[in-house]
């Protein structure tokens, strides 16, 4: 019978034989964090929708058309369609922020966003995402670019551009909002509905607007850093001597204004066009005036959140390296009862030895337990009958040379495997020239 419930549009499944390339992102994401002094933080999935109401602001397209919100009982909750307000939170609920600063979390997680499904553009996706509270300084700015750069580059990634804006602070952006409020008045009747609306509450979300109309008529608005106020102009050229001290090419785009409500000063894009529209695989920037916004003290505070599934769409583009699965160590074929059971008994303590054993559950014969070996790429394989069980040793045969070596079917088994597969690593390091990327930083954990 065909399976007749499919899984919802815009969502995707990762089977066995692709997951290793979300451990590849997922592994370099934490270590690398790590490495800056990032600690993984974890939350629900869903929240209180004031919460994202507060944050992410109610003139946005998220909070305008993208969220999932149930009601339960007589609460109203919705399925986080980003990471920063939940990890917020929770950094305040925990009283994190009353610790040294600058606190420092970093996440990943699934985000779910009522959008029109295309490649790139998911109802449910993952993001990398990060948060530093605590520091005003623009070389916090320089410091969490740079993380994003160092993990992009430490996933293989190339030809991703960096875009850098400043959005100023409430200050500089009051007089930057009437500017832009006689701008688009001129066009007004021509704005799409939603942007007629934000033409009064929050005139600049226009720019964000993907309405090709809109994007148009915004091509010649004035731009924000004409209207920075000397802090925030400071500010950005502080962060461009930093970006520049680090080696990190960027350009200044101030276009950005990015989607989201709780914005202020910097805020940058890592944009590739490899894979079509849906360029963006990372965003982010400060947020000086969220945490005091969602009840916390005035910190200053800014992050990014990369799109884990873009990440992917462009390594697969590029043909970046991924981790390499772990494939099967040793195969026991298996003829008869007391053989399967020896197998079952060697194949627990080599398992106790951090092995890959398998043996046959399908009551194969010789032959067809040998081509399943083979087809699962077992790199060692050995033959247990009667024979082999009466004078208590085997042949353990190397697959890919066909080397065979002897060995004893008593309590040393796995030691003296181990010896055997060591030495295949050697042979196999000294034949292939080193990997300088991917697995030379893995530190040879594949
Ligand atoms: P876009 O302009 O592409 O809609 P956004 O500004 O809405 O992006 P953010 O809220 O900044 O995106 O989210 C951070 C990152 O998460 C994006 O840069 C992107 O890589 C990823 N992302 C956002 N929305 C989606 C989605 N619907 N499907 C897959 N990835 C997404
Ligand atoms: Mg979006």
């Amino acid at each position: 019978m065909a399976l007749n419930i499919k899984r919802p549009n815009g969502t995707e499944d990762v089977i066995p034989k692709n997951v290793h390339k979300w451990h590849t992102v997922e592994k370099i994401a934490r270590d690398t964090a790590e490495s800056f002094g990032f600690g993984e933080i974890r939350f629900p999935t869903f929240e209180s929708t004031d919460l994202f109401l507060r944050s992410v602001g109610e003139t946005t397209d998220v909070v305008q058309k993208e969220m999932y919100t149930v009601m339960a009982k007589e609460s109203k909750f919705t399925l986080r369609p980003e990471g920063t307000a939940g990890a917020i939170r929770s950094m305040l609920q925990n009283g994190l922020l009353n610790e040294a600063l600058p606190q420092r979390v970093y996440y990943i997680v699934s985000c779910f966003r009522h959008e029109r499904p295309q490649a790139g553009r998911l109802r449910e996706f993952h993001q990398f995402g990060l948060e530093m509270a605590g520091s005003s300084s623009p070389a916090a700015d320089a410091e969490v670019i740079s993380l994003a750069q160092t993990l992009l580059n430490r996933l293989g990634l190339k030809n991703i551009k960096l875009y850098i804006n400043s959005i100023g602070c409430p200050a500089c952006r009051a007089k930057y909002h009437d500017t832009l409020r006689t701008y688009f008045s001129a066009h007004k009747t021509e704005l799409c509905e939603t942007c007629q609306d934000r033409l009064i509450k929050n005139p600049m979300r226009i720019l964000d607007c993907k309405s090709p109309i809109c994007q148009e008529i915004a091509k010649d608005a004035p731009i924000i850093l004409d209207y920075l106020c000397e802090e925030c102009s400071n500010h950005f050229e502080n962060l461009k001597g930093y970006l520049t001290k680090l080696g990190i090419e960027y350009n200044v785009n101030p276009k950005i204004v990015r989607g989201l409500d709780y914005y202020t000063k910097t805020v940058f894009e890592f944009v590739t066009t490899e894979i079509g529209a849906q360029g963006t695989v990372c965003g982010g920037g400060r947020y000086d005036g969220l945490i005091e916004q969602l009840g916390g003290q005035n910190t200053p505070a800014l992050g990014f959140a990369m799109g884990i599934e873009r990440l992917l769409l462009v390594m697969d583009k590029q043909g970046c390296d991924y981790l390499t699965p772990k494939k099967c160590d040793i195969y026991f074929a298996t003829m008869g009862d007391a053989a399967l059971e020896k197998a079952m008994e060697l194949s627990k303590s080599l398992r106790e030895y951090g092995y890959f054993a398998e043996y046959d559950m399908m009551n194969r014969g010789l032959k067809a337990q040998m081509k399943y070996a083979n087809k699962i790429g077992a790199a060692f394989t050995l033959v247990l009958g009667d024979n082999e069980l009466s004078e208590g040793k085997a042949k353990l045969k190397e697959m890919e040379k066909g080397e065979e070596t002897q060995i004893a079917l008593d309590d040393k088994f796995a030691a003296a495997f181990e010896e055997v597969y060591f030495n295949k690593i050697m042979d196999v390091m000294e034949t292939e020239s080193g990997d300088g990327g991917l697995l030379s930083f893995m530190g040879g954990d594949k």
